[in-house]
């Protein structure tokens, strides 16, 4: 992420400014009594405290404004209304990565997308700082922030993803950039997305490639329904192009079938699908993509690597060394650390194996907020599977699409969960296209309305 501060960095920031570093808890101030700092410290802009108001009941400071914060958030205060709830971001409002895909071919506008954090915030009766966390000291309970340092009595990191494309070979920092720059993924932030909307539509021909990652990716459906959202464009534009979608996994991780019979209905003269392409390398150059068996060349890409759980987890040292995905060990049905019940980690930084998407983090964000509500009065709450939803497009005026809808089970011998009540709509159809659009109308009504 551009504007992503890493603790080293931070530090040297901290340095530079006057020699201290940020975390010995002398500079660490309390919000409760909200008094500045007697001596300003090297780095007293970030250390000192938020220009908050003094909290007024036990305070839940999150991280993070996507689907899973903005529902803890709200869902937190319904809970217990005397819980003094903040809730971060480093983004100044809401662009919806969902629905993103049918956005990119005109199915929708950019406002049906977009929301306000400040009106989630006056609506629901929390306060929402645009901020970004940079440093975590958890003897003090205090979080630091490009605003300055907040007390917290429970922490909630709901920070998404990042992309780990070290996962594809690529390992120097000039040419990640590059590839960031010249051929988003377009999984995590909407400059990205809209960069992708302006490239499909500008494409004046020959092969463009796309990829599906290997791993827990961000959202199963979506590189396939990116394919499809792609070729539409391309035919609307009667341009000649060929669709290159190289998947890094064996078979097509979800909707299959219906994917499949999409592809060679009406894609069949667009879209070339290609399975088990272990991507080893980008030649940014010559502009081709290296796998264990070939090389590809491509006209203009979308290249989306691996992700792993969002970096503040490495960066303030919870990352599980041994989790591929950088996930920090939490307790799989409470979501807090396992070392510490007063910070939780979810959304897509979960180290659960469930589905990457919104309606998951969402749903399982109500059930968090009673978790803590809970843990906060003594008590506990049974375990309550999150709920995924996702709707995927596959043809364009009107939208078509096809949907799932699955539960969670926990297996007691395999000591994992796996899916549960699978409800699985492969053949799209118009109703389907704007039931996905209700879907996710309801879900940002519920997330910025009260
Ligand atoms: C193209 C596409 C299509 C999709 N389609 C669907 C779908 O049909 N259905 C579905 O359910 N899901 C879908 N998803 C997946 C969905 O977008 C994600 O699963 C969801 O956004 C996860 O929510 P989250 O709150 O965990 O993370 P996010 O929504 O990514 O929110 C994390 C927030 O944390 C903030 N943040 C990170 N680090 C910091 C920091 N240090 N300080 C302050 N703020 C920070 C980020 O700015 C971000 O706003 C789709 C995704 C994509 C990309």
């Amino acid at each position: 992420m551009a504007n992503k501060i890493n603790r080293r960095q931070f530090l040297q920031t901290g340095i530079a400014l006057g020699g201290a570093g940020l975390t010995g808890q002398g500079v660490l101030a309390d919000n409760s009594v909200q008094k500045k700092p007697a001596t300003i410290v090297a780095s007293g802009r970030f250390s000192a405290p938020a220009a908050i108001p003094v909290k007024k009941g036990p305070r839940v400071v999150i991280v993070g404004a996507g689907w899973s914060g903005l529902t803890m958030a709200k869902y937190l205060k319904r809970q217990n209304p005397k819980f003094d709830v903040v809730l971060l971001d480093k983004n100044e409002q809401f662009v919806s990565c969902p629905i993103s895909n049918v956005w990119m071919a005109d199915q929708v506008n950019l406002e049906f997308l977009t929301h306000s954090y400040v009106e989630a915030a006056q609506n629901n009766d929390y306060l929402f700082l645009q901020a970004t966390a940079l440093e975590l000291d958890r003897d003090s309970k205090t979080l630091v922030t490009t605003l300055g340092s907040i007390r917290y009595d429970y922490l909630v990191l709901a920070p998404g993803i990042d992309y780990d494309y070290g996962r594809i070979g690529v390992e120097d920092p000039e040419q990640e950039y590059a590839l960031r720059m010249q051929y988003p993924a377009g999984f995590s932030n909407h400059s990205e997305i809209m960069a992708i909307k302006h490239k499909l539509n500008r494409f004046e021909g020959g092969t463009f490639l796309m990829t599906v990652p290997a791993g827990n990716y961000r959202c199963m459906a979506a590189p396939y329904e990116r394919a499809c959202m792609a070729a539409a464009i391309f035919r609307k534009n009667n341009v000649q192009a060929k669709i290159h979608l190289l998947d890094m996994n064996p078979d097509i991780r979800i909707k299959a079938d219906g994917f499949k019979k999409a592809f060679a209905q009406y894609y069949g003269d667009i879209i070339e699908y290609e399975s088990s392409a272990s991507i080893t390398a980008v030649n940014l150059q010559d502009k081709e993509i290296e796998t264990d068996f070939d090389s590809y060349g491509f006209d203009d890409a979308v290249i989306y690597p691996p992700v792993r759980a969002a970096s503040i987890i490495e960066d303030f040292g919870l990352s599980d060394p041994a989790s591929a995905q950088k996930e920090a060990s939490i307790d799989p049905f409470k979501y807090h650390l396992l070392d510490d019940e007063y910070i939780y980690v979810t959304g897509d930084s979960r180290s659960q194996p469930f589905s990457k998407s919104g309606n998951t983090a969402s749903s399982e964000a109500r059930y968090v907020a009673e978790v803590i509500a809970a843990h906060a009065n003594g008590k506990e709450i049974d375990w309550r599977s999150p709920q995924t939803m996702c709707f995927s497009g596959v043809r364009i005026d009107p939208l078509e699409s096809m949907s799932i809808i699955a539960f969670y089970q926990y297996d007691q011998v395999d000591k994992t969960f796996a899916f549960d009540r699978v409800h699985l709509m492969e053949q799209w159809n118009a109703r389907a296209g704007q039931a996905g659009l209700a879907w996710a109308e309801g879900l940002f009504r519920d997330m910025f309305y009260s």
